[in-house]
């Protein structure tokens, strides 16, 4: 963000973060289950699904409405939803392929296809979420994509061309159109895409983790697997508890140690961090309009997504995106007080028309980042283990596409999914330390000039550009 920061933004950025409580908002929920017992010991199943946020149950849900008679078994390390999956910004949104300019350059012949899909996915999001009565706030008003700078312009609206060529239903809104909508004095222009929903993102994992439950999956929690390996015609699945015996697997880890060698290097942890205020009174909520339930992000690199809560809120993240050496994951980066105080600052310098209102929250998570920003797809030990991992900072709604997609390769079937090149290719790995972190550190500094020298990009993120290599959130 190039604004400067008045001393009135500052001060109010401040005062805003006085009293936050370091937790995800979406934790802070009475309806917040209590954890399931960990596996007793040793067991089988025909098919043991490890992690349990979006991906695992989502794979473990519909592996169920596929064949009700298949016996699954959900191992979760620490509790449903407790990472990304329960902790997220709750942008739901059709794209499989991180975004449409991503989805464009990297699978331009069969983007249509993955539209197609992506639209299914979130239909079929959206019936998984009436059927079971999920208490989510699931709300299909659509996202803005907001340039907030005139550097910005030109790209979005190809992209804006690009869409409506390819027949989507998204709408232009010129500067005043769009401060109608929602009132900020950075807003120059943006892209209405109505493909899109917010959600509550805990309060879906819990909804999952109840329908799973009552379609008969034996979910386990605090109970890490250790280990996997062949045996026999299936699979050890190792726990403390001892091995579960397993015909299928399916890894769900995102940006945890990776339980195959072979997928070490493939994506990296990158800490995304995200602040919500408290409920705006209705004369502030009146001074920014705002008043449908669209998720906004803006164009930087280094860019910001907000959106509202039911009870009148917003939830502000992004902007900074933290790796640490050697793949550290750990809860103590879940806080960052540098980012948060940055955020802030920028919140107010969006909405000076807000300063005085506080925030409640303040929390972290990490994601799974890849060279290629979207999922990508494998099996190991004779197709007898299913892997998706890599979607960056949006797994939302193409977690649940993933799962159809490993089913779909653990059963050997030849699909429209199977046959995608999205699912057929894999990115670049990232190198092994030090390189790794001198490259990611070299990529953020890159991106963070160029979005402050309209949007001109050095010769090392040209050079990443030509090879289709990225680092995102
Ligand atoms: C702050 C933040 C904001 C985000 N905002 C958005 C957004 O608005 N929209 C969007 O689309 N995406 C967003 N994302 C990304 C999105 O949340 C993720 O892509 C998605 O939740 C990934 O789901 P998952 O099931 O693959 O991973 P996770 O939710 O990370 O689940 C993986 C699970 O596997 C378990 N596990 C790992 N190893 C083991 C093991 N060995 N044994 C047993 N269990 C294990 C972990 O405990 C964990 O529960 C955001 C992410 C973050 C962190």
């Amino acid at each position: 963000m190039r604004a400067r920061t008045s001393p009135a933004t500052s001060e109010a950025a401040a005062a805003s973060l006085q009293s936050v409580s370091r937790a995800p908002y979406w934790f802070d929920d009475p309806t917040r289950p209590a954890p399931l017992p960990a596996l007793a010991g040793p067991d089988s199943a025909d098919l043991v699904v490890v992690g349990g946020g979006y991906l695992g149950l989502w794979t473990a849900l519909l592996a169920k409405e596929r064949d009700p008679e298949r016996d699954v078994v959900l191992l979760e390390g620490a509790t449903c939803g407790h990472a990304a999956s329960g902790r997220n910004g709750g942008f739901c949104e059709a794209s499989l392929t991180h975004g449409f300019g991503n989805g464009l350059s990297r699978w331009p012949e069969e983007l249509d296809q993955l539209t197609t899909m992506g639209r299914e996915n979130l239909d079929g999001i959206e019936r998984t979420i009436e059927e079971h009565a999920i208490d989510c706030d699931f709300v299909r008003a659509g996202s803005l994509a907001v340039a907030t700078e005139r550097y910005q312009l030109p790209g979005l609206r190809e992209e804006y061309d690009e869409t409506r060529a390819r027949g989507m239903a998204t709408t232009w809104l010129d500067t005043a159109a769009l401060r109608e909508r929602v009132d900020s004095p950075r807003f120059l222009a943006a892209v209405h895409d109505p493909e899109a929903a917010i959600l509550e993102p805990a309060r879906l994992v819990w909804g999952l983790r109840d329908a799973c439950l009552s379609r008969g999956v034996r979910i386990a929690e605090q109970t890490p697997v250790t280990g996997i390996g062949r045996s026999g015609a299936g699979v050890e699945v190792e726990t403390d508890a001892g091995p579960v015996h397993a015909r299928r697997v399916v890894l769900a880890t995102n940006a945890y140690q990776p339980l195959l060698r072979r997928l070490r290097l493939m994506t990296v942890p990158v800490y995304d961090y995200a602040l919500m205020t408290e409920p705006l009174s209705s004369d502030q909520r009146e001074s920014i309009g705002w008043q449908g339930r669209e998720g906004i992000s803006d164009l930087g690199n280094q860019f910001h997504y907000f959106r509202t809560t039911r009870d009148g809120r917003v939830l502000w993240g992004g902007y900074d995106a933290i790796y640490h050496y050697a793949s550290g994951v750990s809860e103590e980066f879940e806080q960052r007080e540098q980012t948060f105080e940055v955020l802030a600052r920028n919140f107010f310098t969006t909405f000076p028309q807000l300063r005085g209102l506080r925030f409640s929250h303040a929390w972290g998570g990490v994601i799974d980042t890849c060279t290629r920003f979207a999922a990508f797809y494998g099996t190991a030990l004779q197709g007898r283990v299913g892997y998706a991992l890599g979607f960056t900072g949006l797994g939302v709604g193409a977690t649940r596409f993933a799962g159809d997609v490993l089913l779909d390769l653990l059963a050997g079937a030849d699909t429209p999914r199977t046959r995608l090149e999205m699912v057929r290719t894999r990115p670049l790995p990232f190198p092994p330390e030090p390189a790794r972190w001198v490259g990611i550190e070299a990529t953020r500094r890159s991106l963070a000039r160029a979005d402050a020298n309209d949007g001109k990009e050095n010769l090392w993120l040209r050079t990443m550009d030509r090879f289709g290599l990225g680092f995102d959130s």
